[in-house]
Protein backbone atom coordinates (compact mmCIF):
# COMPACT_ATOMS: atom_id res chain seq x y z
CA UNK A 1 0.00 0.00 0.00
CA UNK A 2 3.09 2.10 0.30
CA UNK A 3 2.35 3.03 -3.44
CA UNK A 4 -0.97 4.95 -2.47
CA UNK A 5 0.43 6.84 0.39
CA UNK A 6 0.93 10.74 -0.63
CA UNK A 7 4.51 12.42 -0.93
CA UNK A 8 3.46 14.53 1.30
CA UNK A 9 3.64 11.96 4.57
CA UNK A 10 6.20 10.02 2.78
CA UNK A 11 9.05 12.88 3.07
CA UNK A 12 7.12 12.65 7.20
CA UNK A 13 9.00 11.28 9.81
CA UNK A 14 6.94 11.10 12.84
CA UNK A 15 7.15 13.43 16.07
CA UNK A 16 10.65 12.35 17.99
CA UNK A 17 8.92 13.24 21.20
CA UNK A 18 6.29 11.26 21.09
CA UNK A 19 7.54 8.24 19.09
CA UNK A 20 10.81 8.19 21.89
CA UNK A 21 7.88 8.30 24.54
CA UNK A 22 5.74 5.56 23.17
CA UNK A 23 9.40 3.14 22.57
CA UNK A 24 9.58 3.98 26.75
CA UNK A 25 5.66 2.97 27.57
CA UNK A 26 6.52 0.12 25.30
CA UNK A 27 9.92 -0.77 27.23
CA UNK A 28 7.94 -0.36 30.35
CA UNK A 29 5.17 -2.82 29.71
CA UNK A 30 8.40 -5.71 28.67
CA UNK A 31 8.80 -4.76 32.69
CA UNK A 32 12.24 -2.75 31.70
CA UNK A 33 13.10 0.00 34.43
CA UNK A 34 13.44 3.36 31.68
CA UNK A 35 14.25 6.41 33.42
CA UNK A 36 11.71 8.63 31.12
CA UNK A 37 13.52 11.74 30.66
CA UNK A 38 12.16 12.49 27.00
CA UNK A 39 8.93 13.76 26.20
CA UNK A 40 7.55 17.42 27.85
CA UNK A 41 4.93 17.19 30.06
CA UNK A 42 3.78 18.31 33.16
CA UNK A 43 3.94 14.66 35.28
CA UNK A 44 1.63 16.12 38.11
CA UNK A 45 -1.89 15.59 37.70
CA UNK A 46 -4.33 18.12 36.65
CA UNK A 47 -5.82 20.13 39.73
CA UNK A 48 -8.94 18.68 41.19
CA UNK A 49 -11.23 22.13 40.80
CA UNK A 50 -10.40 21.84 37.29
CA UNK A 51 -11.51 18.51 36.96
CA UNK A 52 -14.38 19.02 38.75
CA UNK A 53 -15.55 22.18 36.52
CA UNK A 54 -15.47 19.20 33.73
CA UNK A 55 -17.53 16.49 35.50
CA UNK A 56 -19.86 19.13 35.77
CA UNK A 57 -19.84 19.87 32.37
CA UNK A 58 -20.89 16.67 31.41
CA UNK A 59 -23.50 16.18 34.31
CA UNK A 60 -25.11 19.43 32.84
CA UNK A 61 -25.23 17.89 29.05
CA UNK A 62 -22.41 20.37 28.13
CA UNK A 63 -21.89 17.37 25.76
CA UNK A 64 -22.42 18.82 22.72
CA UNK A 65 -20.55 20.39 19.71
CA UNK A 66 -19.88 24.22 20.43
CA UNK A 67 -19.18 27.42 18.44
CA UNK A 68 -16.53 26.09 15.80
CA UNK A 69 -13.85 28.98 17.31
CA UNK A 70 -14.82 27.71 20.90
CA UNK A 71 -17.63 29.15 23.30
CA UNK A 72 -17.94 32.84 23.88
CA UNK A 73 -17.17 32.45 27.58
CA UNK A 74 -13.99 30.73 27.07
CA UNK A 75 -12.90 33.60 24.29
CA UNK A 76 -13.94 36.14 26.80
CA UNK A 77 -12.00 34.88 29.61
CA UNK A 78 -9.14 34.36 27.26
CA UNK A 79 -9.36 37.92 26.31
CA UNK A 80 -9.12 38.97 30.30
CA UNK A 81 -6.20 36.56 30.61
CA UNK A 82 -4.01 38.58 27.90
CA UNK A 83 -5.13 41.93 29.07
CA UNK A 84 -4.69 41.06 32.79
CA UNK A 85 -1.04 38.86 32.12
CA UNK A 86 -0.23 40.25 28.84
CA UNK A 87 -1.32 43.88 28.71
CA UNK A 88 -2.66 42.79 25.30
CA UNK A 89 -5.74 43.76 24.05
CA UNK A 90 -8.24 41.07 22.28
CA UNK A 91 -11.61 40.64 21.42
CA UNK A 92 -13.07 37.10 21.51
CA UNK A 93 -13.59 37.20 17.79
CA UNK A 94 -10.19 37.50 17.74
CA UNK A 95 -9.69 34.28 19.22
CA UNK A 96 -9.74 31.19 18.08
CA UNK A 97 -9.74 27.88 20.42
CA UNK A 98 -8.11 24.44 19.15
CA UNK A 99 -7.55 20.69 19.89
CA UNK A 100 -3.66 21.82 21.85
CA UNK A 101 -1.67 24.80 20.87
CA UNK A 102 -0.18 22.13 18.53
CA UNK A 103 -3.60 21.99 15.92
CA UNK A 104 -3.55 26.10 16.65
CA UNK A 105 0.17 26.27 14.98
CA UNK A 106 -1.06 23.73 12.17
CA UNK A 107 -4.59 25.91 11.47
CA UNK A 108 -2.76 29.21 11.29
CA UNK A 109 0.02 27.57 8.71
CA UNK A 110 -2.51 25.97 6.41
CA UNK A 111 -4.45 29.56 6.79
CA UNK A 112 -1.71 31.71 5.67
CA UNK A 113 0.91 29.53 3.37
CA UNK A 114 0.97 29.29 -0.71
CA UNK A 115 2.92 26.64 -1.74
CA UNK A 116 6.69 27.39 -1.70
CA UNK A 117 5.95 30.24 0.83
CA UNK A 118 9.17 30.77 3.53
CA UNK A 119 9.10 29.99 6.58
CA UNK A 120 11.94 30.98 8.97
CA UNK A 121 12.30 28.70 11.86
CA UNK A 122 15.36 30.02 14.42
CA UNK A 123 17.14 26.95 15.79
CA UNK A 124 17.02 24.89 17.78
CA UNK A 125 13.32 24.31 17.12
CA UNK A 126 10.62 22.05 18.98
CA UNK A 127 10.44 19.53 16.47
CA UNK A 128 6.85 19.65 14.86
CA UNK A 129 7.28 23.18 13.47
CA UNK A 130 9.17 22.14 10.86
CA UNK A 131 6.73 19.21 9.59
CA UNK A 132 4.25 21.43 10.08
CA UNK A 133 5.59 24.11 7.97
CA UNK A 134 6.13 21.15 4.97
CA UNK A 135 2.26 19.72 5.73
CA UNK A 136 0.88 23.04 4.78
CA UNK A 137 3.12 23.24 1.49
CA UNK A 138 5.22 26.12 2.97
CA UNK A 139 9.43 26.12 3.08
CA UNK A 140 11.14 25.86 6.30
CA UNK A 141 14.33 28.06 6.06
CA UNK A 142 16.37 27.57 9.18
CA UNK A 143 18.20 30.51 11.08
CA UNK A 144 21.60 30.45 12.96
CA UNK A 145 21.74 30.84 16.59
CA UNK A 146 24.05 33.18 18.33
CA UNK A 147 26.63 32.41 21.50
CA UNK A 148 23.38 32.51 23.66
CA UNK A 149 21.61 30.05 21.31
CA UNK A 150 19.17 33.01 20.56
CA UNK A 151 18.63 34.49 17.03
CA UNK A 152 21.55 34.94 15.41
CA UNK A 153 20.36 38.23 14.04
CA UNK A 154 22.29 38.94 10.97
CA UNK A 155 21.65 35.59 9.48
CA UNK A 156 18.12 36.44 10.22
CA UNK A 157 18.05 39.70 8.17
CA UNK A 158 20.04 37.57 5.20
CA UNK A 159 17.25 34.84 5.14
CA UNK A 160 14.17 37.55 4.01
CA UNK A 161 13.45 37.56 0.66
CA UNK A 162 10.66 38.28 -1.39
CA UNK A 163 8.74 34.43 -0.56
CA UNK A 164 9.38 34.97 3.66
CA UNK A 165 5.82 34.88 4.67
CA UNK A 166 6.50 34.07 8.48
CA UNK A 167 8.82 33.52 11.37
CA UNK A 168 8.06 31.34 14.37
CA UNK A 169 9.11 32.74 17.70
CA UNK A 170 9.22 30.72 20.82
CA UNK A 171 10.48 31.83 23.82
CA UNK A 172 10.29 30.64 26.42
CA UNK A 173 12.38 28.03 24.17
CA UNK A 174 11.67 23.98 24.01
CA UNK A 175 14.70 22.45 23.43
CA UNK A 176 16.81 25.25 24.79
CA UNK A 177 15.27 27.00 27.80
CA UNK A 178 16.45 30.38 26.68
CA UNK A 179 13.92 33.55 27.30
CA UNK A 180 14.45 36.39 25.27
CA UNK A 181 14.36 39.71 27.08
CA UNK A 182 12.08 42.90 26.22
CA UNK A 183 14.99 44.38 23.97
CA UNK A 184 16.06 41.27 22.36
CA UNK A 185 12.23 41.20 20.97
CA UNK A 186 12.10 44.59 19.91
CA UNK A 187 15.36 44.21 17.42
CA UNK A 188 13.14 40.96 16.18
CA UNK A 189 9.86 42.98 16.18
CA UNK A 190 11.46 45.44 14.40
CA UNK A 191 12.59 43.64 11.52
CA UNK A 192 9.34 41.55 11.57
CA UNK A 193 7.54 45.40 10.87
CA UNK A 194 10.60 46.12 8.65
CA UNK A 195 10.05 43.19 6.14
CA UNK A 196 6.00 43.11 6.53
CA UNK A 197 6.25 39.44 7.84
CA UNK A 198 3.75 37.29 10.14
CA UNK A 199 5.35 36.09 13.52
CA UNK A 200 3.69 33.25 15.55
CA UNK A 201 4.91 33.65 18.70
CA UNK A 202 4.33 29.98 20.60
CA UNK A 203 3.82 30.98 24.16
CA UNK A 204 3.12 28.18 25.81
CA UNK A 205 6.00 28.17 28.33
CA UNK A 206 5.25 31.39 29.41
CA UNK A 207 4.61 30.80 33.07
CA UNK A 208 7.01 28.19 33.09
CA UNK A 209 10.35 30.88 33.93
CA UNK A 210 12.92 30.74 36.35
CA UNK A 211 13.80 34.29 37.81
CA UNK A 212 13.35 36.84 34.55
CA UNK A 213 10.14 37.81 32.96
CA UNK A 214 8.10 36.27 30.16
CA UNK A 215 7.40 38.96 27.45
CA UNK A 216 4.78 38.67 24.55
CA UNK A 217 6.51 40.32 21.58
CA UNK A 218 3.23 41.71 20.53
CA UNK A 219 3.14 43.86 23.72
CA UNK A 220 6.63 45.60 21.91
CA UNK A 221 3.72 47.64 19.77
CA UNK A 222 0.67 47.79 17.80
CA UNK A 223 2.28 47.19 14.56
CA UNK A 224 4.20 44.14 15.66
CA UNK A 225 0.98 43.06 17.35
CA UNK A 226 -0.90 43.07 14.04
CA UNK A 227 1.29 40.79 12.53
CA UNK A 228 2.00 38.68 15.41
CA UNK A 229 -0.47 35.30 16.21
CA UNK A 230 -0.13 34.37 19.66
CA UNK A 231 -0.37 31.04 20.91
CA UNK A 232 -0.84 29.44 24.27
CA UNK A 233 -2.96 26.86 25.96
CA UNK A 234 -3.29 25.08 29.07
CA UNK A 235 -1.29 21.72 28.56
CA UNK A 236 2.39 23.02 30.51
CA UNK A 237 0.71 25.99 32.89
CA UNK A 238 -1.81 23.83 34.16
CA UNK A 239 -0.96 20.50 33.54
CA UNK A 240 -3.71 19.71 31.28
CA UNK A 241 -1.44 18.07 27.89
CA UNK A 242 -4.27 15.29 27.26
CA UNK A 243 -7.41 17.72 27.63
CA UNK A 244 -6.07 19.11 24.26
CA UNK A 245 -6.78 23.05 24.79
CA UNK A 246 -4.73 25.55 22.90
CA UNK A 247 -5.89 29.33 21.42
CA UNK A 248 -4.79 31.82 18.73
CA UNK A 249 -4.82 35.36 19.47
CA UNK A 250 -4.87 37.43 16.14
CA UNK A 251 -5.69 39.81 13.42
CA UNK A 252 -9.44 39.40 13.17
CA UNK A 253 -9.25 38.11 9.39
CA UNK A 254 -6.56 35.40 10.03
CA UNK A 255 -9.26 35.01 13.03
CA UNK A 256 -11.37 34.10 10.80
CA UNK A 257 -9.55 32.43 8.35
CA UNK A 258 -8.38 29.77 11.05
CA UNK A 259 -12.02 29.55 12.60
CA UNK A 260 -13.07 28.69 8.56
CA UNK A 261 -10.37 25.60 8.87
CA UNK A 262 -11.35 24.32 11.59
CA UNK A 263 -15.27 24.76 10.97
CA UNK A 264 -14.50 21.49 8.25
CA UNK A 265 -12.06 19.95 10.01
CA UNK A 266 -12.66 18.82 13.94
CA UNK A 267 -15.79 21.39 13.88
CA UNK A 268 -14.89 22.35 17.22
CA UNK A 269 -12.59 21.91 20.38
CA UNK A 270 -13.57 19.84 22.99
CA UNK A 271 -16.84 20.67 24.77
CA UNK A 272 -16.06 19.49 28.27
CA UNK A 273 -12.08 20.03 27.82
CA UNK A 274 -13.61 23.92 27.13
CA UNK A 275 -15.53 23.61 30.34
CA UNK A 276 -12.40 22.77 32.19
CA UNK A 277 -10.22 25.39 30.83
CA UNK A 278 -12.46 28.35 31.65
CA UNK A 279 -12.16 27.49 35.04
CA UNK A 280 -8.23 26.68 34.79
CA UNK A 281 -7.55 30.43 33.32
CA UNK A 282 -10.49 32.39 35.11
CA UNK A 283 -9.69 30.91 38.51
CA UNK A 284 -6.23 28.80 38.53
CA UNK A 285 -4.15 31.10 36.59
CA UNK A 286 -0.96 31.07 39.79
CA UNK A 287 -1.72 27.50 40.25
CA UNK A 288 1.48 27.02 38.00
CA UNK A 289 3.55 28.27 40.88
CA UNK A 290 3.41 25.75 43.01
CA UNK A 291 5.15 23.48 39.93
CA UNK A 292 7.62 25.74 38.84
CA UNK A 293 9.08 25.70 42.45
CA UNK A 294 9.36 22.32 41.80
CA UNK A 295 10.66 22.35 38.33
CA UNK A 296 13.30 24.50 39.86
CA UNK A 297 14.42 22.54 42.16
CA UNK A 298 14.95 19.72 39.61
CA UNK A 299 16.71 22.08 37.56
CA UNK A 300 19.04 22.76 40.26
CA UNK A 301 19.96 19.13 41.23
CA UNK A 302 20.74 18.81 37.56
CA UNK A 303 22.67 21.70 37.15
CA UNK A 304 24.90 20.66 40.86
CA UNK A 305 25.26 16.56 40.01
CA UNK A 306 25.38 16.62 35.91
CA UNK A 307 28.83 15.41 35.13
CA UNK A 308 31.65 17.77 34.39
CA UNK A 309 32.34 15.96 31.08
CA UNK A 310 29.16 17.34 30.28
CA UNK A 311 28.17 21.54 29.72
CA UNK A 312 24.87 22.64 29.58
CA UNK A 313 23.05 25.82 28.67
CA UNK A 314 21.12 26.76 32.25
CA UNK A 315 17.13 26.55 31.19
CA UNK A 316 15.53 30.22 32.09
CA UNK A 317 12.65 28.38 31.25
CA UNK A 318 10.87 25.47 30.15
CA UNK A 319 11.49 22.08 31.99
CA UNK A 320 13.89 21.00 29.42
CA UNK A 321 18.08 21.22 29.66
CA UNK A 322 20.13 20.89 26.57
CA UNK A 323 23.38 18.86 27.14
CA UNK A 324 26.12 19.47 24.87
CA UNK A 325 27.76 16.30 23.80
CA UNK A 326 30.80 17.60 21.81
CA UNK A 327 31.24 16.10 18.04
CA UNK A 328 29.26 12.86 18.90
CA UNK A 329 25.97 11.96 16.76
CA UNK A 330 23.13 12.44 18.91
CA UNK A 331 20.89 9.26 17.48
CA UNK A 332 23.29 7.18 18.23
CA UNK A 333 24.12 8.84 22.17
CA UNK A 334 20.47 8.57 22.70
CA UNK A 335 19.78 5.13 21.31
CA UNK A 336 22.99 3.68 23.00
CA UNK A 337 22.33 5.47 26.36
CA UNK A 338 18.33 4.15 26.00
CA UNK A 339 19.77 0.13 25.23
CA UNK A 340 23.05 0.14 27.85
CA UNK A 341 21.35 2.48 30.87
CA UNK A 342 17.82 2.20 29.96
CA UNK A 343 17.37 6.30 30.41
CA UNK A 344 15.31 7.96 27.71
CA UNK A 345 16.10 11.23 26.11
CA UNK A 346 15.41 13.16 22.58
CA UNK A 347 18.38 13.50 20.20
CA UNK A 348 19.39 17.11 19.03
CA UNK A 349 19.51 16.55 16.09
CA UNK A 350 15.49 16.31 15.94
CA UNK A 351 15.85 19.80 16.73
CA UNK A 352 18.11 20.82 14.45
CA UNK A 353 21.22 20.66 16.78
CA UNK A 354 23.25 17.95 16.43
CA UNK A 355 25.66 17.04 19.14
CA UNK A 356 23.35 17.86 21.94
CA UNK A 357 20.76 15.75 24.23
CA UNK A 358 17.46 17.40 25.36
CA UNK A 359 16.79 16.27 28.75
CA UNK A 360 13.09 17.03 30.30
CA UNK A 361 12.99 17.59 33.89
CA UNK A 362 9.00 17.24 34.15
CA UNK A 363 9.58 14.00 36.52
CA UNK A 364 9.41 13.46 40.20
CA UNK A 365 12.97 13.89 42.09
CA UNK A 366 14.11 10.50 42.11
CA UNK A 367 13.72 9.61 38.58
CA UNK A 368 16.13 12.46 38.26
CA UNK A 369 18.19 11.64 40.62
CA UNK A 370 18.65 7.60 39.37
CA UNK A 371 18.60 9.55 35.67
CA UNK A 372 20.92 11.66 36.27
CA UNK A 373 23.46 8.90 38.04
CA UNK A 374 22.98 6.49 34.85
CA UNK A 375 23.70 9.76 32.78
CA UNK A 376 27.12 10.34 34.43
CA UNK A 377 28.22 6.69 34.55
CA UNK A 378 27.90 6.57 30.60
CA UNK A 379 29.12 9.72 30.51
CA UNK A 380 32.41 8.17 32.29
CA UNK A 381 32.26 5.10 29.67
CA UNK A 382 31.87 6.75 26.79
CA UNK A 383 32.17 10.42 26.42
N1 LIG B 1 4.76 24.36 21.33
C1 LIG B 1 5.82 23.81 21.95
C2 LIG B 1 7.12 24.52 21.89
C3 LIG B 1 5.71 22.59 22.61
O1 LIG B 1 6.76 22.06 23.23
C4 LIG B 1 4.47 21.93 22.62
C5 LIG B 1 4.43 20.59 23.27
N2 LIG B 1 3.35 20.14 23.77
C6 LIG B 1 3.38 22.56 21.97
C7 LIG B 1 3.57 23.76 21.32
C8 LIG B 1 2.02 21.93 21.86
O2 LIG B 1 1.32 21.90 23.03
P1 LIG B 1 -0.18 21.35 23.08
O3 LIG B 1 -0.56 20.93 21.71
O4 LIG B 1 -0.17 20.23 24.06
O5 LIG B 1 -1.00 22.50 23.56
N1 LIG C 1 6.03 19.31 23.39
C1 LIG C 1 6.41 18.21 24.20
C2 LIG C 1 7.84 17.80 23.89
O1 LIG C 1 8.52 18.47 23.19
C3 LIG C 1 5.40 17.11 24.10
C4 LIG C 1 5.45 16.22 22.91
C5 LIG C 1 5.14 16.94 21.64
O2 LIG C 1 4.02 17.38 21.47
O3 LIG C 1 6.09 17.11 20.88
O4 LIG C 1 8.28 16.81 24.41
Amino acid sequence: MRDKLSDRVLKLKGSATLGINSKVKELKRKGIDVINLSVGEPDFDTPIPIKEEAISGIREGFTKYTEPEGTFELREVICEKLLRENSLSYTPEQIVVSNGAKHSIFNTLLATLNPGDEVIIPAPYWVSYPAMVKIAGGKPVFCKWNDEFKIDIDHLKSLINKRTKLIILNSPCNPTGIVYTRKELEEIAEIIVENNILCISDEIYEKIVYDVEHVSIASIDEEVKRRTILVNGVSKAFAMTGWRIGYIAADIEISKAVKKIQSHTTSCPSSVSQKAAISAIKWYSDISKIMVEKFKRRRDYIIRNISEKIPYLQPQGTFYIFLNIGNSDSEKVAKKLLEEKHVAVVPGKDFGAEGFLRVSFATDIENIKEGIKRINEFAEENL
